[in-house]
């Protein structure tokens, strides 16, 4: 079975779309075979994987809207092994025409189930809201992956998040785990990036991963190439940093199955 793991925090700009592209990328070059969901209107998972959003013929709009078979929404990426369901601005009309339709907390799940076996991991990005298209990937999941932002203000807005999870255990997923916690943006020569780690690390305790991604102005220039990080530049601190993640990411989600 694949595992499911949402890339989750209601906060924009915290790195959810920077580790889903380059956690990824780095463990497709494990030779392990992954799915990324982009379920962000914004689509910049979708371009900084190399797509073009104004070019695609299908989308995760025609999954939650048209009910469209998943395989024929899967497209290849830059990335090695790194497979995609691309997303664009259509995505944000989904959000109210799903008010009206039945089962629309479902729809994303239901979708998956067709190609369970297919995937080792299977990520899905998430728009920074509560709204139905978050519900929808949080219900499809087995886990949540939670980047934080080692700046100012780095745990609001965090309860809520909990809340949120705990809200959809209890009601329309009880699976529903905490995989761990990203900190990203990590800045060492400030107090303040390593009070953040300190703070957060009493917050999620054991759940936050032992590496850290520095702020690396190779990671936020990648995109701009359509390309991860591990492709772009491999040297970088960035790259590095990711890899190790990914390393430690496969190691403990391996533990627990
Ligand atoms: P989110 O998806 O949560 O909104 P992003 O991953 O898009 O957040 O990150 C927000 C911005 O910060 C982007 O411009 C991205 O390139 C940049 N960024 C993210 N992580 C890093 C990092 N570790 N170092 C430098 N820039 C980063
Ligand atoms: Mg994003």
């Amino acid at each position: 079975m694949s595992r499911v793991i949402s890339i989750f925090n209601q906060k924009g700009g915290v790195g959810k779309t920077t580790t889903i592209i380059n956690l990824g990328a780095s463990i497709g070059k494990k030779n392990k075979k992954v799915l990324i969901i982009d379920v962000d209107p914004q689509g910049n998972t979708t371009s900084g994987l190399g797509l073009n959003k104004k070019d695609l013929k299908t989308s995760t709009y025609d999954i939650l809207i048209n009910e469209l078979p998943i395989d024929k929404c899967i497209v290849k990426t830059s990335a090695e092994n790194v497979f995609l369901i691309p997303s664009n601005v259509e995505l944000a009309g989904a959000e109210v025409e799903l008010v009206k339709t039945k089962n629309r907390e479902l729809r994303l799940k239901k979708a998956l189930e067709t190609i369970s076996n297919e995937y080792d991991y299977i990520f899905i990005d998430c728009p920074p809201s509560l709204g139905i298209l978050s519900i929808n990937a949080l219900v499809a999941s087995n886990s949540v992956l939670i980047p934080i932002q080692c700046e100012y203000y780095a745990l609001e807005g965090v309860s809520q998040l909990v809340d949120t999870i705990k809200l959809i255990k209890k009601g329309l997923n009880p699976k529903l785990e905490i995989e761990g916690v990203v900190l990203s943006m990590f800045d060492g020569r400030t107090n303040l990036s390593i009070q953040v780690v300190d703070e957060v690390k009493k917050y999620f305790r054991g759940k936050v991963y032992t590496n850290i991604i520095p702020r690396n102005v190779r990671l936020a220039e990648a995109p701009s190439y359509g390309l991860s990080v591990i492709d772009y530049d491999p040297k970088s601190r960035g790259a590095e940093a990711y890899m190790d993640l990914a390393e430690e990411f496969l190691e403990l989600s391996e533990e627990e199955f």
